[in-house]
């Protein structure tokens, strides 16, 4: 049963204010000497103060803890090229999860701009405004090479969500579930079914992590990538099989892994029979997955089960990651969010879910308990742990990686994001 119907879902947006986010004064402005502070002429201190150390502009304004969500509405959740008007809605809702999960503002930036160049330019002029650049349903292949060139051109995070989010959160279920099943990460044959933004982010973070590239089998709308077909983006050829082994039937066989990126019923209960013993099936076509729940556990309960959605165990959700990455890589600083630093926010959650799970977390999902297991491999998002696990976890990764531009103690920083 749907918990809404369309007309709640639109009055929720209308009602009284409209929209879901505004802008609030932090300051005190209640006599002349706050209004003069707050704006001329006492506002020059902190003007010239930055001008003589460009630096002091984070100690100085909201940059530090300012992050754009940028979009041009050319991939809107599963509703495809709808426009920066019509995408909206989902930046501002990216805003709210920003602020309820790590206390980080958002001003959401929906863009007339069609071409790569013209993203890239929108946002290196922001450079000097926000701590970080969230893209957000740009489409592909274009998001990648947006993607690349603003981390080469810019100093501030800039970190695509549709590609590294489901990347991380599917990391650490993998993690999880190859320890449960007793498998080698480089011994594990995974079919993906999609090469769009997600799949291929997904894929590169796992033959980053260790699984062999040969061993992936990708599918686009028109079956099998491999080396005989013609016009396929530098994306794509980077998964290109050397020769056709085949349907995605074919390729499920003996598979340790099915990552759907895809769309709706996109495999069926034949093809999950043949998987290899204690396979996992991550289906994250939003909102219908690739396969159900249900029908997975029907012919093969011993499978590893993950989704989308929030009604089924392991919920592949990227509300997990973009909102402690971005805390943990704005609070050391740090100049880029690297694959160390989305290891790491992998490599907690996964470490998270293996400790007990507070009783008012179960409530909130109306189940009597969660312990680690197959149906439980990843945190709920309304854990409070993850920020205090993840935060730490990406600025840790950053420090020893050389990005950070400040050097956090973290055990006061883990004390510090609990309060
Ligand atoms: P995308 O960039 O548009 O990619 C979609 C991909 O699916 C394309 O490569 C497309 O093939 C392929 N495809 C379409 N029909 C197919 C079929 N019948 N069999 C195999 N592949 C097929 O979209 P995206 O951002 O990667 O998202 C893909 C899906 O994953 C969406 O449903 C989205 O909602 C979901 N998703 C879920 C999560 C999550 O749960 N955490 C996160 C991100 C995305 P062509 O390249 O040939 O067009
Ligand atoms: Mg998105």
């Amino acid at each position: 049963m749907a918990l809404f119907t369309k007309e709640e879902a639109l009055n929720y947006h209308s009602s009284k204010r409209k929209g879901k986010l505004e802008v609030i004064s932090i300051k005190p402005c209640r006599n002349q000497k706050d209004l003069s502070m707050a704006y001329s002429p006492g506002v020059a201190e902190a003007c010239r103060a930055i001008h003589a150390d460009t630096e002091k502009v984070y100690d100085y304004t909201n940059k530090g803890n300012l992050v754009a969500v940028v979009s041009n509405g050319t991939a809107v959740l599963g509703l495809g090229n709808i426009g920066p008007e019509a995408g909206k809605p989902v930046m501002e809702g990216k805003g709210v999860l920003f602020k309820i999960f790590s206390d980080i503002d958002v001003y959401d930036l929906n863009i007339n701009a069609k071409t790569p160049d013209e993203v890239v330019a929108f946002c290196k002029l922001l450079e000097p405004t926000f701590g970080g650049i969230n893209l957000e349903d740009i489409k592909a292949p274009e998001c990648f090479e947006i993607e690349t060139r603003l981390k080469a051109e810019m100093g501030i995070p800039v970190f695509h969500d549709d590609q590294h989010g489901t990347a991380i959160i599917s990391a650490a279920g993998i993690m999880n579930a190859l320890e449960i099943s007793g498998k080698k990460i480089e011994e594990i044959k995974i079919v993906v079914s999609g090469a769009g933004a997600a799949a291929i982010a997904c894929s590169n973070l796992y033959v980053h992590m260790g699984v062999k590239r040969e061993n992936i089998f990708m599918f686009d709308s028109r079956g099998l990538i491999h080396a005989g077909r013609e016009g396929l983006n530098e994306f794509k050829k980077a998964y290109a099989q050397a020769e056709d082994k085949g349907s995605l039937a074919d390729c499920m066989v003996g598979a340790d892994m099915f990552l759907g990126l895809s769309v709706k019923d996109a495999i069926n209960q034949d093809m999950v029979k043949t998987m290899a013993d204690n396979a996992i099936i991550f289906a994250c076509a939003n909102p219908d997955p690739e396969i159900t729940y249900d029908a997975v556990k029907e012919v093969r309960p011993d499978i590893i089960m993950g989704t989308g959605r929030s009604d089924f165990p392991n919920q592949v959700n990227n509300v997990l990651g973009f909102p402690f990455i971005f805390r943990g890589a704005l609070d050391c600083r740090a100049k880029t969010i690297n694959e160390e630093m989305k290891i790491a926010a992998a490599d907690a959650l996964a470490r998270l879910a293996k400790e007990p799970v507070s009783q008012d977390i179960c409530d909130a999902f109306g189940v009597d308990k969660l312990e680690y297991g197959i149906d439980y491999i990843i945190p709920k998002p309304l854990d409070p742990r993850v920020l205090t696990w993840l935060a730490p976890a990406v600025a840790k990764a950053a420090m020893d990686t050389g990005v950070a531009q400040i050097q956090l103690d973290l055990d006061q920083y883990a004390k510090d994001l609990e309060t």
